[in-house]
């Protein structure tokens, strides 16, 4: 019998991996969930024999969930994935498209042969992103920014060496400029600001590490989509003995004496040691946490990450020259992220991106067809009418593609079903649909955003992309660790 008790809130990736590792712990844990559904926004629909993920396609460091399988001891549930030899398809405005595999010799190789850069210093770049990923994950990624005893470790030192020298002075833009010299190669690598929603003009140099992971590194897919992540965590921590509660959103958070002690749903009050917050911390603290009179202000005034619009496209064909992740350049990327974090439009050229899991997993579409999975990046919800933009978008991403594709794509729409930064607030809970909470657009955004823990009530403490390190699934998994981490110090375990 455990003694203590863990209320979580929400059953998204941070939320999953709080439960096993707080249920490994010695807790006892009850998941408190909005949906009908674990997993948040990795989850999994079908629509007339076309299966999609509906949230995450890109997956990096798929190692943080091996470690929760062996931190479970549960040897009867494994989890099957693929690393990839291709990183990405790219295709430009002026027609020309390559595949880019993975691995620092191969991709600067091609990227020499295709935009004519100089071999040997695309390798030193993709070097430098490895030693500075290396430098800066322990300090910036693997523990808390916020307690003194876990950063002051031994790789401070060089972590603060590289992120002076290399991360901060310049924007990822202006660092990747200096490198290379075509702007081609520019905007390929300003891409990976994309990954937590920022604006690659404004981001610190220090963000370009994301390549490392991706193009270094290498993306892995699930066997049977990313939906096997939340498959296998929701499985995992049923074994461990977690309750969950689906359909139970949380209304509030229960306080008294400077301590979280519970929370209240509309079935009724529930006590606990400690409550964890997996919701946008926006809205736990705006909804949640409403009556609480200390609400860290200035946190929760940043800029927001940008949202997205996706079509979920069940498509009659199939397209050799599409991969599994495809990306179709706008011609004016600075343009594009003006509208998405300035003038809160949607571009009328928003570069796109498709993503096909049935390239690789071939019964999630029928016969000779494919599950296109079709997103741009779009400004947070301010107001405008998305109705009116989702369906010019429609428009301008069905004329884009039909020109470099070839064929009439709308001719060739099986199924549709759309999401935007609406439907994102109203079902993830993302403050105005904003995909990874605040944006990490200047040079202090990591230090603004949200600890894991709260300094004001004991026993409250967050996980998931709202808070730190930051947006991802693989940071998501990381805040997870680094709540583990608290409650440990915390409760002396
Ligand atoms: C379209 C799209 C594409 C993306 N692509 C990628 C990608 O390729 N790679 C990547 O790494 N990341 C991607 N992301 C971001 C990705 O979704 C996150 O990295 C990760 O899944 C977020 O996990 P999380 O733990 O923060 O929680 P979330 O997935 O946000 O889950 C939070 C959960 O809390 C629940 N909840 C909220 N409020 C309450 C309440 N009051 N009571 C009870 N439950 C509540 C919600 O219902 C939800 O289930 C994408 C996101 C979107 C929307």
């Amino acid at each position: 019998m455990k003694d203590k008790k863990a209320l979580i809130i929400g059953s998204g990736i941070g939320g999953l991996a709080t439960a096993i590792r707080l249920s490994k712990l010695g807790f006892s844990v009850h998941v408190f969930e909005a949906n009908e559904f674990a997993g948040g926004k990795i989850n999994s629909k079908t629509f007339k024999n076309y299966r999609f993920d509906m949230g995450p396609s890109i997956f990096t460091e798929p190692y943080l969930i091996d470690e929760l399988l062996e931190l479970s001891e549960l040897k009867t549930i494994t989890f099957d994935y693929s690393l990839l030899s291709e990183s990405c398809r790219y295709f430009f405005a002026d027609s020309h498209s390559f595949t880019l595999p993975v691995g620092k010799k191969e991709v600067s190789s091609k990227i020499a042969i295709e935009l004519g850069e100089d071999e040997k210093k695309v390798f030193s770049y993709l070097d430098r992103m490895e030693k500075n990923y290396t430098a800066v994950a322990p300090v910036f990624i693997h523990v808390s920014l916020h307690k003194i005893k876990q950063l002051l470790n031994k790789q401070m030192l060089s972590a603060l060496k590289r992120l002076f020298k290399y991360g901060l002075s310049s924007s990822m833009n202006k660092v990747n400029t200096s490198y290379f010299k075509n702007p081609k190669t520019v905007q390929l690598f300003n891409r990976f600001a994309t990954y937590n929603g920022s604006n690659p003009y404004e981001t610190p140099g220090m963000l370009n590490i994301i390549s490392h992971l991706e193009l270094n590194k290498g993306p892995a897919l699930p066997k049977g989509g990313m939906f096997m992540i939340t498959k296998t965590l929701y499985d995992l921590a049923v074994q461990l003995g977690v309750t969950f509660s689906f359909n139970e959103k949380v209304e509030r958070i229960l306080y008294s004496n400077n301590r979280a002690t519970g929370l209240k749903t509309a079935k009724g009050d529930y006590s606990s040691d400690i409550v964890v917050s997996n919701m946008d911390v926006h809205f736990t603290y705006e909804k949640l946490l409403n009556d609480f009179p200390f609400h860290p202000k200035k946190i929760l005034a940043q800029e927001k990450s940008s949202s997205a619009v996706v079509f979920y496209w069940g498509i009659k064909k199939q397209f050799k020259q599409l991969g599994l992740h495809n990306i179709f350049f706008s011609e004016d990327y600075k343009k594009e992220f003006k509208s998405i974090f300035e003038t809160k439009e949607m571009d009328d050229d928003p570069t796109i991106y498709v993503n096909i899991t049935s390239k690789i997993e071939k019964k999630d579409a029928p016969a000779n067809s494919e599950n296109w999975f079709v997103m741009v990046n779009a400004p947070i919800n301010v107001g405008q009418n998305w109705d009116e933009i989702v369906s010019a978008t429609r428009q301008n991403i069905l004329k884009k593609l039909s020109k470099l594709l070839k064929t009439d794509i709308e001719s060739i729409i099986e199924v549709e079903e759309v999401m935007d930064p609406i439907k994102i607030e109203s079902l993830y809970s993302g403050k105005q649909g904003s995909i990874y909470g605040n944006a990490s657009n200047s040079k202090s955004a990591a230090f603004y955003r949200h600890p894991n823990f709260s300094k004001k009530l004991k026993g409250l403490y967050f996980t998931g992309v709202t808070v730190h390190p930051g947006g991802g699934i693989p940071l998501a998994l990381n805040s997870a660790k680094i709540v583990e981490r608290c409650v440990k110090d915390d409760f002396e375990l």
